[in-house]
């Protein structure tokens, strides 16, 4: 096993260092943003940025989603600045797929799940209402799979033949001090997840909120299997914000990059949330 560098001295085995890694970005608009944007008044741009996370400590490795891989970047999708290959990334920041770290799949979006293949012996941690969504009848519906890739899907089907899938349907530590919370909403088995940090708790909502602007302003984004399931997310979040020492780490805000502190040599690419 390689050793992780710049772990900080302080983490103990229960508490993690938590980074967020910016691999792309688009400029678009905010009525491509969300959902009847005309309902809350005259359209504007917007950016949006694309992350994954890694939660770390001396004992352990988890990666909180991969981003999306070659088959996304070759289909024609909207346009994207591509800023660092994500499974490239992580090498950068030690974490590599020969130690097998663990990865939470939140959600089956092409960009959250393309490089699971670059990780042939970790286990995924994914919701069961998710897994079996985009394995049944109507994941095939365009407006659903427009989101997904098919060879993303095929692939979460062979890793829980290979028995590397660990599938959760409520809340569940998945490793110390790391719980996943199913929420659907966005996605039917959409998971948000809550890490043990040195100063609170580090709440990635990952796409059940990927604007602060959703959760402070009770906005729902433009693409969701369940508008009810999604309000019922953005109170649950507000709910935990609401807690002393939580920070809240949207899915896809380029204010996060504000926010959190730059860490050094990673191209201002990488923040550290905790
Ligand atoms: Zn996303």
């Amino acid at each position: 096993m390689s050793t992780v560098p710049s772990v900080p001295n302080g983490a103990t085995c229960a508490t993690y260092e938590v980074l967020a890694i910016r691999f792309a970005a688009r400029a678009t608009t905010r009525s491509s943003l969300f959902l009847n944007h005309h309902v809350y008044g005259p359209d504007g741009p917007m950016d949006m940025d694309f992350f994954l996370w890694v939660a770390r400590n001396r004992e352990r490795t988890v990666i909180i989603d991969t981003g999306y891989g070659q088959a996304a970047r070759q289909t024609t999708r909207l346009p994207r600045t591509e800023l660092a290959e994500p499974v490239a990334a992580l090498a950068g920041l030690g974490v590599h797929p020969q130690d097998a770290p663990m990865i939470i799949a939140t959600h089956a979006h092409y960009d959250h799940i393309g490089n699971l293949t670059a990780f042939p012996r970790s286990e995924i941690v994914i919701g069961r209402a998710e897994f079996d969504f985009w394995t049944g009848p109507y994941a095939t519906r365009q407006l659903f799979a427009h989101t997904t890739e098919p060879g993303d899907l095929a692939h979460l089907v062979e890793i829980r033949d290979q028995g590397r899938a660990t599938f959760v349907d409520q809340t569940t530590t998945v490793a110390p001090g790391i719980e996943v919370i199913p929420v659907g909403g966005h996605t039917p088995g959409q998971l948000v997840v809550s890490i043990a940090t040195a100063t609170g708790r580090a709440v990635l909502t990952s796409d059940a909120a990927h604007f602060y602007e959703e959760v402070e302003l009770d906005r729902p984004f433009a693409y969701l299997t369940d508008l009810i399931g999604v309000y019922r997310a953005y109170a649950l979040l507000r709910e935990m914000a609401a807690e002393p020492d939580v920070v809240l780490v949207p899915g896809h805000d380029p204010d996060v990059m504000r926010r959190f502190p730059v860490v050094d040599g990673a191209d201002g690419l990488v923040v550290r949330i905790a």
